[in-house]
């Protein structure tokens, strides 16, 4: 296997995707990993036992099965470890208990997912934090704003919902100057469109929910370390006794063999779809990183190698008051877009985005936001949907 590894360590993504993770010839040729289910792990003698000196020891720390998947994590981030957690919100609350005290300080971007924040409002400050938001457009500016307690710096690019990128490298290299953590969402991109730790990131955090589940039916959250950090969050995440579970751990490693040739399909589609609505007089704006227009259009193409199939379109509200009824009217005129939360998965959903928590990137004053994830369905049918919510919308 020692060729097929070098072979792998220069091959494409899909060609990677396709072989990562497990090797066959560990479990009798199977092309998948076997699914084990475990809390005890026996020992062969006291000794053994006393020194923990076998590979597994318990099932908390890893199996097979969640090795397999933690493997590919790594193989896909460049990181030194990976650890599972049982949904991508845990997914960044599990990093920053463990990584922030009593007396901290933590910069947090403004276009943040929305559950990150109430993390922060709540419990982050219950705890003794102090947490400041900050303009995703910063840069090399978020200097400023570090002070000496200043230990985590969190990056979300693009934005939840709004899609506003950060320049990457300008901000952790700033944030490691004054001795900060510095960690990312990368939901968006998956490490096939963005490698965070090959652009000073130290904390790659994915809600692998949307993306690699694909399938609107698992739920987890991976989270991976460079080799710095790596022995501080594996001991935090075991301190707290938090693990992923066999089942959701193999369905994932499914999901992800596939992921590739599902991105390049949701990309294509979405960005379709995007510049069609750029020109529609119903929508005010795109909200979506890869359409030249787009503010933060530079960054993404400096940095991502691509996007995936979720963006936002800003409606024309007329008048604050008609937003909510607009926005409604276009969601209800769908068929075959979904009304639900997350995304990723192979169906389309839409959204009326609520951005009322934020302090800095404020919601738009021209009309309601509408988040669109195009699903794998065929593009010509989605957009004979979005036109059935657009004329709903002109109506309203
Ligand atoms: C969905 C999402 C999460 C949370 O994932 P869950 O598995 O639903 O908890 C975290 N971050 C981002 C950016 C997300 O979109």
């Amino acid at each position: 296997m020692k060729d097929k590894a070098e072979v792998l360590a220069g091959a494409g993504d899909n060609t990677r995707l396709a072989h990562i993770g497990n090797d066959p010839m560990d479990f009798h040729g199977f092309v998948n990993p076997p699914v084990v289910h475990a809390s005890t792990v026996l020992f062969p003698n006291a000794a053994t036992m006393e020194n923990r000196a076998q590979k597994y020891s318990y099932g908390t720390r890893g199996t097979p099965t969640t090795d397999a998947l933690c493997d590919a994590i790594n193989e896909l981030e460049g990181s030194a470890g990976t650890i599972l957690v049982p949904s991508g919100l845990a997914a960044v609350t599990v990093p920053f208990l463990a990584f922030l005290s009593a007396g901290d300080h933590a910069l947090i971007v403004d276009s943040v997912y929305s559950p990150t924040r109430h993390f922060c409002d709540t419990m982050l400050k219950r705890l003794g934090v102090t947490v400041e938001y900050y303009d995703p457009a910063i840069g090399a500016g978020i200097a400023r704003l570090m002070r000496p307690n200043t230990k985590l710096v969190h990056t979300e690019a693009p934005g939840s919902n709004t899609f506003e990128m950060q320049d990457i490298r300008a901000i952790a290299d700033a944030a490691h100057k004054g001795g900060a953590v510095v960690s990312i969402d990368n939901t968006w991109a998956t490490p096939l469109y963005f490698k965070p730790l090959d652009h000073g990131v130290d904390i790659s955090i994915h809600a692998a929910t949307k993306y690699p589940a694909g399938h609107s039916d698992i739920l987890m959250g991976t989270v991976s370390a460079n080799a710095k950090h790596w022995p501080q969050l594996w001991e935090g995440n075991l301190a707290m006794g938090i693990c992923g579970s066999p089942d959701d751990s193999y369905q994932l490693l499914r999901g992800l063999r596939t992921m590739g040739v599902r991105l390049e399909r949701h990309q294509e589609s979405a960005l379709r779809l995007a510049e069609w609505l750029e020109g529609r007089d119903e929508v005010v704006r795109v909200l979506h990183p890869a359409l030249p227009s787009f503010p933060g259009h530079d960054l993404w193409k400096r940095d991502f190698k691509g996007a995936s199939g979720i963006f936002s379109i800003v409606l024309e509200g007329e008048s604050p008051d008609r937003f909510r009824a607009k926005a409604h009217a276009f969601l209800d005129a769908l068929r075959i877009f979904g009304l639900g939360y997350s995304w990723g998965g192979y169906e389309s959903l839409a959204v009326h985005v609520n951005l009322s928590d934020r302090t800095i990137c404020k919601a738009p004053k021209e009309g309601p936001v509408l988040r669109l994830q195009i699903g794998l369905e065929d593009v010509t049918d989605i957009r004979a949907d979005i036109e059935r919510g657009l004329a709903a919308a002109r109506a309203a």
